[in-house]
């Protein structure tokens, strides 16, 4: 090559790549690994791309609608919320791409939970944006005076909380919602799992947005489709910053579908929901350590009369695991987490095997 690769811009060199839970390749693996919903999605999500494949083929020619109107107007009904006030996502992480590129940048800084979702710093870094980590206390939960005291612009509480699987009620949220001086977005990938959600809080809190996605609860990560409920006034800039047509048009069919399709989500969430009752149980038997759940995952710390608890016996725990061609995660990089494992809720059959392992581990 005759030429040189130019230098980027200084932050962006300075910056490393968000690094995805491992999709392996080949057949015959559990995977327990990023949360990926174990059923297949809504027949009525499937039948809608077929019928704009087949029948309405021609229609890919097209650009679709640029702002998902039909995605924006299912999510309207279902949640009794103005469709003008509803931002639609490439997945959910679009969604807080857009909202950090709106509200961060030199000198005004995300905020966020440690640990939380390890994608914000990287939305961050990439716009410039420094980072504003509030510890999680050791009883799971989060001092409200010390996230309205820490400065950010933006923050984002993951709420399931993701890798820890608690979840902070509504009531706290919104008293931090008066609280906070900035933004604040409530990540509720995993609110299908929860008992409770924090969906009507825009409605009632100028400063509150709430995210959803379509990749955990609906079964459709391959699909890359979420949305924003935002408070007035905040949808109207956040179209300024996004792509212009950032959800293709088999994304925005079958999403819609999906929503409208209510009955399957409540008999795929119960199953999931069982099975994670008896991975908690089945564990805590074992003697491994439990935090309890609001999500589709658990995260566990393994111990057994060997080995106590600790990092060193996580990675045990999860080498044994993968040699079974079992994968779960692990998240070294924190106390609260250093020495357990997060397990996706998987189907019986899998939490069959699963199990069946962590004991054979356990009694090994
Ligand atoms: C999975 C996940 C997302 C991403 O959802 P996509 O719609 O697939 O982009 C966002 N936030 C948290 C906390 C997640 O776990």
């Amino acid at each position: 090559m005759s030429s040189v690769l130019p230098e980027p811009n200084p932050h962006i060199a300075a910056m490393a790549a968000y690094t995805p839970g491992e999709q392996p390749q080949g057949g015959g693996w559990v995977k327990l690994n990023t949360n990926e919903n174990p059923y297949p999605p809504s027949p009525e999500a499937l039948a809608a791309i077929r019928a704009v494949v087949a029948e309405e083929g021609a229609r890919l020619r097209l650009y679709p609608s640029p702002d998902s109107s039909p995605l924006r107007e299912a999510a309207a009904a279902l949640h009794a919320f103005p469709a003008a006030d509803i931002l639609a996502g490439n997945g959910s992480d679009d969604l807080l791409n857009i909202l950090i590129r709106a509200y961060a940048g030199p000198g005004r800084p995300i905020g966020m939970l440690d640990p939380s979702y390890s994608l914000y710093p990287v939305l961050a870094a990439a716009q410039g944006a420094g980072v504003v980590k509030v510890p999680i206390q050791a009883d799971l939960s989060f001092d409200v005076a010390a996230v309205a005291r820490c400065g950010a612009a933006i923050f984002f509480l993951t709420n399931p909380n993701a890798p820890l699987g608690v979840s902070f009620p509504p009531a706290k949220v919104a008293e931090l919602a008066r609280a906070f001086p900035g933004l604040l977005v409530v990540d509720e990938a995993y609110a299908a799992f929860a008992d409770a959600d924090c969906a009507g809080l825009p409605k009632t809190h100028a400063n509150v947005v709430v995210t959803r996605t379509f990749s955990k609860g609906h079964a459709l990560a391959g699909l890359r489709a979420g949305y924003a409920l935002c408070p007035p006034g905040l949808a109207a800039i956040l179209h300024r910053v996004r792509d212009s047509y950032n959800l293709d048009r088999l994304a925005q069919v079958a999403a819609s579908a999906a929503l409208a399709d209510v009955a399957w989500l409540s008999a795929t969430v119960g199953k999931v929901r069982a099975e994670r009752t008896r991975l908690t149980r089945g564990l805590e038997a074992l003697g491994w350590t439990v935090v309890p759940s609001s999500g589709n995952f658990v995260l566990a710390t393994p111990s057994s009369p060997r080995r106590p608890a600790s990092p060193a016996t996580g990675e045990h725990a999860f080498a044994f695991l993968r040699e079974r061609k079992i994968l779960v995660r692990r998240f070294p990089n924190h106390p609260l987490t250093a020495a357990a494992l997060r397990i996706t809720v998987g189907t019986p059959a899998e939490m069959d095997a699963f199990l069946a392992a962590a004991q054979a581990w356990s009694e090994g």
